[in-house]
């Protein structure tokens, strides 16, 4: 066994594998950059070496400042991760020249399985089911057109190089299939610097199962179940799972050993996946094989129990597996929520910066519920433009999917991030969804369920209810905490605090009256048996659990317009207590209307206007391009909500602009 591995990679993954290293009793090197100085997996690892300036491409990317960084410190095995050098083969075998071991597989089955086309075709040739498509390459615009229509429309264009959901598009039709083929060549030259673009049938209502796969260097090769994805983002995951609520025996049975013969037939060994597009009969067709650990790698170790980083360590250095396929049983379920610093609010537009507040919800198991948070960050930390905007990977376990569902629901109200714009308000309302409760995915479930994009989730009478108790507790307890402090002067409004509580909510007003008793308080809401209520909050946090007739939930508080805005599973609304006298004289007030902004456009995100497609005096369409902003690396282009005339446009290209600062004005 090795007794000192490198990690060339950064943030939670980072972080993930140097756990299973020191349990293993092996001494870990971290590699940093600039921007990583003081980083989790720095802190976390036994050593560290700085590796250059934060572009990715000036650090992480580089395979000799990773060997260098293995020579100084003596490291005898470099484990990827994923993204970065984890399927580049030239490290593979950059490594291997210096004696150095690779923590994957091996050269020849990364170069393989690393070009879409030619995986294909090793799949083919090794009986795996494949997409419906054409194998060779595209030369132009009308061939694509002809092997498009060929294929049967709707077709697939992708970027045989392709990764991460880029260089990809669907046509329905000759005309798209010219302008996709196009876009996607021109994506991938810049992307992964190759063009080559393919063609295959676009699986309608396409669900993604992948298989996970564990190999060693004697030829034994394991499957350890499916992963569901189908919960994407533009052809990126969101929320993952495992099992698949999908999948029947034989169906998951015929899969893996698909995958374990398209493993065999490049002599794969370490961690892998094969990932399949299923269609609703339940056919399965092999998309593409990943040779790295995945991301979504919590859901699979957590159903079968096995450690998927410490089997990669011991495979790397020769050590037979220590299970066999009839091992391998799948206990339970479990789900991973990936939580990205991206506003959903803002069309999911990244976010970036100080992370003012980072707590997430208890790790552990109880009463059968295992929560597990992979973070690369803490409190305090800084959320940077040059890397990946996940923050962490949520993982909930529990015997069943619907409780293991709930567990997350939990887990999500209970995890508190400030500071940047995150997506768990939409995580959350996700996990309400009926249409992912009842397991009825395809991957474009996002895009059915939200087709004008995010909102907050409407509460229902039960929130609304609920919200107002916790509005009353807050109030309540307040109130008292401030007659203890001013003393004898205020025994009269300690006294008042017993009288009825007009709770201000969702454009409703609720009577209540709330009473001190044994073990916390007594709450009467009009037409309601009394109710046990109790609570953690003390003035000042943030996040406390209300218990509301034997019934614990998670609700966050932020203070707000003399009262709180209150958030729960997604839904998101400001209280306001008042004693029945001020309610009155309250009603009389005239709501403060929020300033007018629709005859601007305000800058999304923190960025840089890379251009400004528009002048002074031009007439708008609506859906037009108005300006380009870039933000961690992505460009964003802004287009006109509806028609209009430019009247002003205060910046220029190459501005650095704060959020919701004016780009242009428009005429009224
Ligand atoms: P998974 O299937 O494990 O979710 P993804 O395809 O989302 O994997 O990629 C995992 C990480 O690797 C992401 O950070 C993604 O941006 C990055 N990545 C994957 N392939 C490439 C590639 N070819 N080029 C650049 N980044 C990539
Ligand atoms: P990447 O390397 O970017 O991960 P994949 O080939 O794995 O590319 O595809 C990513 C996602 O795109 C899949 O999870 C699926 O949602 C969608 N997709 C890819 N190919 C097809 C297809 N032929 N039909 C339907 N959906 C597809
Ligand atoms: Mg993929």
């Amino acid at each position: 066994m090795f007794s000192k591995i490198l990690i060339a990679n950064r943030g939670e993954i980072a972080c993930r594998v140097i756990r299973s290293a020191r349990a293993m009793g092996i001494a870990t090197v971290a590699v940093y950059s600039d921007a990583d100085r003081n980083a989790e997996h720095v802190e976390m690892a036994d050593e560290a070496v700085h590796i250059g300036p934060s572009p990715a491409n000036q650090s992480y990317l580089i395979a000799e400042k990773i060997i260098a960084a293995c020579k100084q410190t003596g490291a005898q095995a470099v484990h990827p991760g994923y993204g970065f050098l984890s399927e580049r083969a030239s490290f593979c075998a950059a490594l291997e020249g210096e004696g150095i071991a690779f923590i994957g597989p091996k050269v020849k089955a990364i170069e393989a399985m690393g070009d879409k086309i030619t995986s294909k075709k090793i799949a083919a040739e090794a009986g795996v089911s494949t997409v419906p498509g054409h194998m060779g390459l595209i030369d132009d615009e009308a061939h694509a057109a002809r092997i498009a229509a060929e294929i049967g429309y709707p077709v697939m264009i992708k970027a045989s190089a392709g990764g991460g959901g880029k260089g990809m598009r669907i046509a329905w039709n000759d005309a798209e299939a010219r302008e996709g083929f196009t876009r996607s060549k021109s994506e991938a030259a810049s992307s992964f610097g190759d063009d080559r673009i393919f063609i295959e049938k676009f699986i309608e209502e396409p669900r993604h199962i992948e298989i996970q796969l564990i190999g060693d260097s004697h030829g034994n090769i394991v499957y350890l179940g499916e992963r569901e994805c189908s919960i994407q983002r533009r052809n990126q995951k969101v929320v993952e799972e495992a099992p698949s609520p999908f999948l029947d025996a034989a169906t998951r049975k015929a899969m893996g050993e698909q995958s374990v013969a398209l493993a065999k037939a490049v002599d794969y060994q370490s961690a892998g996946t094969v990932e399949f597009i299923v269609d609703k009969n339940r056919e399965f067709f092999f998309l593409e094989m990943n040779t790295r650990l995945q991301v979504e790698h919590p859901v699979t170790e957590l159903i079968t129990g096995v450690d998927l980083v410490e089997q990669m360590i011991r495979v790397a250095a020769g050590e037979t597996l220590g299970f066999s396929q009839d091992d391998v049983t799948l206990t339970g379920w479990a789900v991973e929520s990936r939580i990205y610093a991206e506003d959903p609010y803002r069309n999911f537009l990244p976010s970036i910066g100080r992370l003012t507040r980072y707590r997430p919800p208890q790790e552990g198991t109880a009463d059968g519920i295992t929560i597990r948070n992979d973070t690369g960050v803490t409190e305090g930390s800084e959320i940077s433009m040059f890397y990946d905007p996940m923050v962490a990977k949520l993982c909930t376990y529990a015997p069943t999917r619907l409780e293991a569902i709930d567990a997350m629901a939990d887990a999500l109200d209970r995890f508190e991030i400030e500071g940047i714009g995150h997506n768990l308000p939409f995580l959350s309302a996700l996990m309400q969804h009926p249409r992912w409760r009842e397991g009825r995915l395809s991957t474009g479930f996002i895009a059915e369920a939200y087709p004008d994009g995010f909102g907050p989730v409407p509460p229902t009478d039960a929130t609304v209810e609920r919200f107002a108790i916790a509005a009353l507790l807050l109030s309540h307890i307040l109130g008292a905490r401030n007659a203890q402090i001013s003393g004898a002067r205020f025994s009269q409004a300690e006294r008042r605090s017993h009288e009825d509580r007009v709770v201000r909510i969702a454009g409703e007003e609720i009577i209540g009256h709330i009473d001190d008793a044994a073990d916390g308080y007594l709450v009467r809401l009009p037409g309601r048996e009394a109710m046990q209520v109790s609570t953690d909050w003390t003035p000042g946090a943030r996040l406390a659990i209300f218990n509301i007739n034997g019934e614990s939930h998670a609700i966050k508080i932020e203070p707000a317009d003399a009262g709180w805005r209150l958030r729960q599973l997604g839904v998101d609304v400001r209280v306001q207590v008042f004693s029945p006298r001020v309610a009155e004289l309250a009603r009389l007030m005239k709501e403060k209307a929020a300033p007018d902004t629709s005859g601007l456009l305000l800058c999304p995100m923190p960025g840089l206007i890379v251009s400004i497609a528009v002048s002074e005096g031009d007439e708008v369409q609506e859906g037009q391009t108005l300006a380009i902003v870039e933000a961690m690396k992505m460009e964003n282009v802004l287009k006109a909500e509806r028609k209009g005339i430019v009247a002003r446009i205060p910046v220029k290209a190459g501005d650095s602009l704060a959020v919701d600062e004016i780009i242009m004005e428009f005429a009224k």
